[in-house]
């Protein structure tokens, strides 16, 4: 398999600090990958890395083909980066942004104003390619940004949380966006996000990261089908103490209980059976899917907010 990212056992200690403990996966061409995890997970730091912006303290990978310690301008020349932190000239207008990145990037003189009207048109920033970019939206800001970083024709696109601050219509927009980039410049994203809808709508395969290890990787479909099982949501005032060899997960929440569960039939058997001899008033019980939220409480034991 051709992959476009091959990350083997990657440890980033910065002094007693163990930001990342081994970590080791593939993302394939044509894939939005996403590495999912709370702040302080490893993920800009990971990113540092594949960019070479950073050295790790141990481990290899590759980006593109090309080793991120042995070759780092062909690494460079072969990606773009849109960091966690706007990085635009506020004071400079949209085009000019743009101009400044093709110069950075070397895109060739008698190529840059046709590659720049492209990626306008693209990104739908035609109308306001002459406004300053201190002026633009939150969103049309991203824009810019992920623009900027496609002059190079990179192969691979690395964004960190490209859509933080962003408000969900505009996040959902973005997506778009990204989702149809992919296709139009032919690139491989890999995403590191800390919003589950993101991972969910936005990803074709996941890295769940958390405390510097990576848990679980696959499909989202996929990880929600490998619990195995149902929520039970259980609304009661009451205490409920069940014991189960069906119940994965149990949690106190404020309205009751959501439990996950590996068979909710034979569950609620026993629960009702419970519920009888205890005498626990339920005011209702539902049962539902397992969303990614539940995935990454599975693999981490906590809750991503
Ligand atoms: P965020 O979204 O908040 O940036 P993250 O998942 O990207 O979170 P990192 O920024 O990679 O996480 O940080 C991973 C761990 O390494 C954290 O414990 C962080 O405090 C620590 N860390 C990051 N950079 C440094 C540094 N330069 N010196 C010391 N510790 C660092």
């Amino acid at each position: 398999m051709d992959y476009a990212i091959e990350v083997n056992n990657i440890v980033k200690k910065y002094k007693d600090v163990v930001a990342l403990k081994g970590v080791t996966f593939n993302v394939k061409r044509g894939e939005i990958f996403g590495i999912l995890g709370p702040n302080g997970a490893g993920k800009t730091t990971l990113i540092s890395i594949l960019t070479t912006i950073l050295k790790p303290t141990s481990g290899t990978a590759k980006v593109n083909g090309y080793d991120i310690i042995k070759e780092q301008q062909k690494v460079r020349e072969s990606i773009g980066i849109v960091f966690q932190d706007p990085s635009l000239d506020n004071r400079l207008t949209v085009k000019e942004n743009l101009y400044i990145g093709a110069s950075l990037y070397n895109v060739p003189k008698n190529k840059r104003e046709e590659k720049i009207n492209e990626l306008l048109e693209f990104f739908e920033l035609k109308e306001v390619e002459n406004k300053l970019v201190r002026y633009l939206s939150g969103g049309m800001k991203r824009k810019v940004e992920i623009a900027r970083s496609l002059l190079s024709d990179p192969k691979v696109l690395f964004l960190d949380e490209p859509t933080t601050g962003l408000d969900p219509d505009i996040r959902y927009n973005l997506w778009n966006y990204i989702k149809n980039m992919v296709k139009e410049y032919d690139v491989t994203v890999f995403i590191a996000t800390h919003y589950m809808e993101e991972a969910e709508e936005l990803c074709n395969r996941v890295a769940i990261i958390d405390k510097g290890e990576i848990k679980v990787i696959g499909e989202p479909e996929e990880l929600k089908k490998s619990l195995e099982g149902d929520i039970v949501m259980i609304k009661t005032k009451d205490n409920i103490d069940i014991k189960s060899d069906y119940i994965r997960d149990i949690k106190k929440v404020e309205e009751g209980y959501v439990i996950t569960v590996k068979d909710s039939e034979r569950f609620l058997g026993e629960l009702f059976e419970y519920v009888k001899n205890k005498n626990i008033k339920i005011d209702s019980v539902s049962i539902r899917k397992p969303t990614l939220g539940e995935v990454f409480l599975y693999y981490t034991g906590k809750e991503l907010r």
